[in-house]
């Protein structure tokens, strides 16, 4: 496990900064910038996953320039209109939507008597209506209302900022009065039926429209990606035999021309503009072919999100260098897959949070990672310096034994003359020198052999009081050389299952430390208690110069050594409690110490 200095985990670390990083990407998608990278992502993907060119349903008989310079202009819209219903009543078309408010009479009773002769031989005719800003509507009079079918809003959805219309209110209410919309209206008069409402969608006959209440039971409009076919009432009066186009299609009547101002943008328009009348037209193409498009449900964004900026942070946590930013660089591409998968599935997803939370969440990995691998270099650099010290320390000290084993066997073979008992102190120096140097290699072997998995634990009975004894014995005469008193108080009688060899090593090499790191004049104890769960605790209480925290979370790392363990004076390698933790680890024992800097030190296995 890899662990940041303060000591905390540095996996949670990294678990932290991707979940934060996938929060950061949910409220991002949430504040209006956000809202707006999203919509331009879903007029580029709505460009990109174009549907299949269809048959329109749908036909427009459009009042253009042409024809209202035919008419006299604007104020004789209604003998246009009339006219063109009247041309077009042959074909026998399956409905007809007029976008047109016709709340006041017109320029003329004569004019206003032809259009009411034409809507009264129109049959499955569907009146606009219109929600006007003081909450009342808009609706056409009452001689025009008596022969419409039903009556639709005309009411668009139009961005704030950008003025692209994606959707439209299929519902708009207001006072006890509401309408559905008018290709809505104009769908169920072709269709027939009646429109069932739940929650979530609205019915009609076997066809399910998805529109949930809560947002107005608003629809987005699949553009047809060509342009709905429209005849014009001028084109009608010179070539008669298009009013054949009419047949059993739902018309959409209005006024495409410019100056009528009812035109919009939609997510294929760059800057040309699409007439109201069209984009009613699409709202029926959208229904008649059920092309809807959903949002994905908010709860499968956040486990994405999630899910992505997660899987983020394990790349990092798992893969180094340039293959962990090809995973990344993979992740990335997948944040956007995602939303144009869906899309494909006429399922929209929200393109920012994924991609903020993914490119989040990489960002601090990477940066995580970054800081990881830059502390273990300077860990590394520190081990090894402090291994070199070592090495030179343990080189120094068999220089001693060496040099008195080279001196002596000199000595004896150059002077043959020698006495004899000279002779056989010579020949016990070498022998006891280099049994120092072996017990030296043979400390430093085990080290290795130890951490490296390689030692085999005898498994033998021993008193434990023995072992405390004869490591006293061994460390008496080290104390009473700085006059440190080693008071051994009642060790527990029980008998320890283990390597008595290896368990006196740990319990001398404390036994040793307490009396390298007291000042003279001072108190050793030794003592022990059985626990209640059949334990044994030994315990080593020094008076001596004692540690800090962070001192003591670090003591058995190989070659460690505390600044004022350097200070003291007393060599040593920083070896000797790695050893003694690994051999009470191999026992299934634990070791633990407490310190205070100046006060002392006990160590507890
Ligand atoms: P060495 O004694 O050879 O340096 P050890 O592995 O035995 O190596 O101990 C590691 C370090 O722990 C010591 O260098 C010292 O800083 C600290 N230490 C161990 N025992 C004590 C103690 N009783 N009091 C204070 N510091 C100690």
């Amino acid at each position: 496990m890899l662990r940041w200095r303060s000591g905390g985990n540095a996996y949670l670390v990294l678990m932290a900064l991707v979940l934060a990083s996938a929060a950061a990407g949910l409220v991002l998608s949430w504040v209006s910038f956000g809202l707006e990278f999203d919509k331009y992502a879903y007029d580029f993907l709505f460009r990109l996953e174009q549907p299949k060119s269809w048959q329109p349903g749908s036909i427009i008989l459009a009042i253009d320039e042409r024809t209202l310079s035919r008419y006299g202009g604007m104020t004789h819209v209604r003998a246009a209109l009339a006219d063109g219903l009247e041309k077009i009543r042959g074909a026998n078309p399956a409905a007809v939507a007029v976008d047109m408010i016709l709340a006041e009479p017109g320029a003329s009773e004569a004019e206003d008597r032809g259009l009411e002769a034409a809507f009264a031989a129109t049959p499955r005719l569907v009146l606009a209506c219109y929600l006007l800003g003081d909450k009342t509507w808009e609706v056409p009079i009452e001689r025009f209302r008596r022969h419409a079918f039903a009556l639709g809003h005309v009411h668009a959805d139009f961005d704030k900022y950008d003025a692209v219309s994606r959707d439209i209110p299929l519902e708009v209410a207001a006072g006890r009065e509401r309408h559905w919309a008018l290709a809505l209206e104009t769908f169920r008069a072709v269709r027939g039926g009646t429109i069932v409402e739940s929650p979530d969608d609205l019915m009609l006959g076997s066809i399910r429209i998805p529109s949930s209440m809560r947002d107005q039971r608003v629809m987005r409009i699949r553009y047809l990606p060509v342009p709905i076919p429209t005849v014009t009432v001028a084109e009608l009066d010179t070539h008669p035999e298009l009013a054949a186009r009419f047949q059993g299609k739902a018309v959409f009547a209005g006024v495409t021309a410019q100056a009528a101002g009812d035109r919009w943008l939609t997510p294929y328009s760059n800057t040309i503009l699409m007439p109201g009348i069209e984009m009613n037209a699409n709202e029926y193409e959208t229904l008649a072919q059920q092309q809807f498009l959903v949002d994905v449900s908010p709860v499968a964004v956040v486990a994405v999100c999630i899910a992505l900026a997660i899987a983020a942070g394990l790349i990092y946590a798992f893969l180094e260098g340039r293959a962990a930013n090809y995973a990344a660089l993979a992740l990335a591409l997948i944040s956007q897959v995602v939303p144009a998968a869906a899309f494909s599935q006429r399922v929209v997803w929200p393109w920012l949070p994924g991609t903020a939370a993914v490119l989040l969440a990489i960002a601090m990995s990477a940066g995580w990672r970054h800081l990881i691998v830059r502390r273990e270099l300077a860990d590394a650099g520190q081990e090894k310096n402090r291994y070199q010290r070592a090495m030179q320390f343990v080189t120094h000290e068999m220089r001693t034994p060496l040099t008195a084993i080279q001196g002596s066997s000199e000595l004896i073979s150059r002077y043959g003359s020698m006495p004899e008992v000279k002779r056989q102190q010579m020949a016990d120096l070498i022998n006891s020198e280099s049994k120092r140097l072996a017990r030296m290699i043979e400390t430093f072997l085990s080290v290795e052999r130890l951490s490296a998995g390689e030692m085999e634990l005898k498994r033998e009975k021993f008193p434990l009081a023995q072992v405390v004894e004869s490591c006293a014995q061994r460390a008496r005469p080290l104390a009473e050389r700085k006059n440190i008193e080693l008071e051994i108080a009642a060790i527990p009688a029980n008998d320890l299952t283990g390597d008595r060899e290896l368990m006196e090593y740990a319990v001398y090499n404390l036994l040793t430390n307490a009396v390298k790191y007291s000042p003279p004049a001072t108190t050793i104890r030794v003592f022990g208690e059985n626990d209640d769960r059949g334990g044994v605790h030994l315990s080593i209480e020094d008076q001596g110069i004692g540690m800090d925290k962070k001192e003591v979370s670090r003591i058995f790392e190989k070659f460690y050594r505390t600044r004022r363990a350097e200070q003291s004076g007393e060599m040593g390698t920083g070896i000797g409690l790695s050893i003694v933790e690994q051999i009470v680890r191999e026992h299934g024992g634990t070791i633990h110490v407490e310190s205070e800097p100046g006060k002392g030190s006990r160590f507890t296995l």
